[in-house]
């Protein structure tokens, strides 16, 4: 497998922790499995309590002195790091397609968009500036600086193992803070790679660590638990964010959340719809259904809901489903049964609650964890599928009648990521845009990833933000300093 990739050393089954790479710790090792065939794709250390907490005793180390480095200087490391991740776009891809099953063409994406995260952070390292405030009282100068916040903890998940971690290690290490990143124990190889990378880099011994292996509690009990680590920024689940905030609370961490979702996708009878059937595949389909901000609930207009479920059902029964390596592969495996069962369940309550499949609607014949691509008609709000995260390839379509209806329907949930609207009325995008409770709102488009703009979500998806000018502030702290007696001589 390692002989797969053009440059061997990329493959890495050992953990990173204060530049060393530690290929084995007294608790045996952690299977790795490609989803597409089931084949053992490496064996990762297993990390616990005490290899975490050397990763995060190295990262406060290094954190003293990166932390005193200039900005300038920072930048150039991380300007660096993405010119090797952009030269080994071909390896880092295939990782990703080998442990998490997405096409290789969209593996390819996946990277473009975690090196974008980094070459955006080298430039933001420059542009951390504080403020002159006019003081109350004549004698004083008030002004503010900005500094790291120290040791962060990075929690990620298996759907975006490469730009899930860029989207956090760029700000925090423009910023002058250090990290220990646990992976998902899913996808360790591809945050592996990009360690390796960093470390060529430029990156000093301690800056960037990786832990892994599968004892998820036990590294999660330090990273939440450490004294020294300031800072957690987690990207997954609802349910596990609320227990990471919990064993947080102790500490007293700097917490940024990036959750689960339940994305409604408003199409309108005005919509152009096929822009619309574009804009939905997309938006359901990306990484075979398995992203945070997927199209969860299609809801259509009363006036187009037959006719668009119809060309969307021919398009998904076209869709090419297979091992992400190959070619014009459009469509890969789940990541696992357990996902697939969870989909499964789906299906099968919507059906016996009277909702009919187009297409789709069982495994997949290539066995496995893959699942046909399939839409359903006749959903409505109440069933499972509109009101939990599939985060699968099933599409629901949920008829409405007016704006009001489809407002009320897509802020009936706890979650808040990402929604996305279809129509050609400005008015009509204006006002529902700013009723509906999300984080995001795609207009008239089903992808809304960039590293220019703000990612993140309201309610129970989430608190803070990444990317953009706002997605470094997760990683600093503001100092005042209140300075009097300056002119007493
Ligand atoms: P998950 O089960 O919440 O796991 C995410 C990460 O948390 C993994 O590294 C996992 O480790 C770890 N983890 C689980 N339980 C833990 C514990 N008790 N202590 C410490 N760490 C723990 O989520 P997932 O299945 O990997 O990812 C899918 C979810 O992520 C979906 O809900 C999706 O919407 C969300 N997501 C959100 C965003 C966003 O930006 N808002 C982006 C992508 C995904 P193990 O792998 O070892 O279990």
């Amino acid at each position: 497998m390692k002989n797969s990739l053009k440059d061997p050393d990329l493959w890495q089954e050992a953990a990173l922790i204060d530049g060393q790479w530690v290929s084995s710790t007294p608790h045996g090792t952690s299977d790795l499995f490609n989803p597409a065939n089931g084949d053992l794709l490496a064996k990762l250390p297993r990390c616990k309590e005490e290899e975490t907490t050397r990763a995060v005793v190295a990262a406060d180390r290094a954190f003293r002195t990166w932390r005193k480095t200039t900005a300038k200087h920072r930048s150039a490391i991380l300007y660096r790091w993405w010119q090797l991740i952009v030269e080994s776009k071909e390896d880092l891809a295939t990782l990703i397609t080998l442990e998490e099953g997405k096409p290789l063409s969209e593996s390819r994406g996946e990277i473009d968009y975690a090196a974008g995260f980094i070459q955006w952070f080298a430039e933001e390292a420059k542009r951390v500036r504080g403020d002159v405030i006019p003081a109350p009282k004549d004698s004083q100068r008030i002004v503010t600086i900005k500094q790291p916040i120290g040791v962060c903890a990075a929690i990620t998940p298996w759907n975006f193992p490469a730009a899930m971690i860029a989207r956090k290690a760029g700000p925090a290490l423009a910023a002058g803070c250090t990290m220990v990143v646990k992976p998902a124990s899913q996808t360790p190889l591809t945050a592996l790679a990009l360690g390796q990378l960093a470390l060529r880099a430029g990156v000093p011994a301690g800056v960037f660590n990786v832990v892994t292996g599968s004892d998820t509690r036990a590294i999660g009990g330090v990273l939440t638990g450490h004294p020294l680590v300031r800072k957690l920024t987690f990207t997954g689940s609802t349910e596990v964010g609320r227990v990471l905030l919990q064993q947080s609370a102790s500490t007293i961490k700097k917490c940024s959340m990036e959750l689960g979702g339940n994305a409604p996708c408003i199409v309108f009878d005005d919509a152009d719809i096929e822009l619309a059937v574009e804009g939905i595949l997309v938006a359901k389909f990306r990484n075979t259904g398995q992203s945070c901000i997927a199209a969860n609930r299609v809801m259509v207009q009363d006036g187009i809901y037959d006719k668009l479920a119809k060309r969307l059902a021919e398009r998904v029964a076209a869709l090419k489903v297979g091992n992400g390596l190959d070619d014009g592969v459009q469509i890969g495996p789940m990541i696992d049964v357990g996902a697939v069962k969870k989909v499964e369940a789906h299906v099968a309550n919507a059906v016996s609650n009277g909702a009919l499949i187009l297409t789709g609607g069982k495994r997949h014949e290539l066995g496995g964890s893959f699942y046909e691509p399939t839409v359903l008609t006749n959903v409505t709000p109440r069933m499972a599928i509109a009101v939990e995260e599939t985060f699968g390839p099933v599409m629901p379509l949920v008829r409405f009648a007016n704006e009001a209806e489809a407002i009320s329907m897509a802020n009936d949930t706890e979650f808040g990521l990402a929604s996305y609207l279809f129509s050609k009325d400005a008015s009509r995008i204006w006002r529902t845009a700013e009723a509906i409770d999300s984080g995001m709102v795609g207009i008239n488009t089903g992808l809304i990833s960039t590293e220019v703009a703000p990612f993140g979500g309201v309610k129970q998806s989430g608190l803070g933000r990444e990317g953009s000018q706002y997605g470094i502030d997760e990683f600093i702290e503001i100092k005042y300093l209140c300075w009097d007696g300056i002119f007493n001589d």
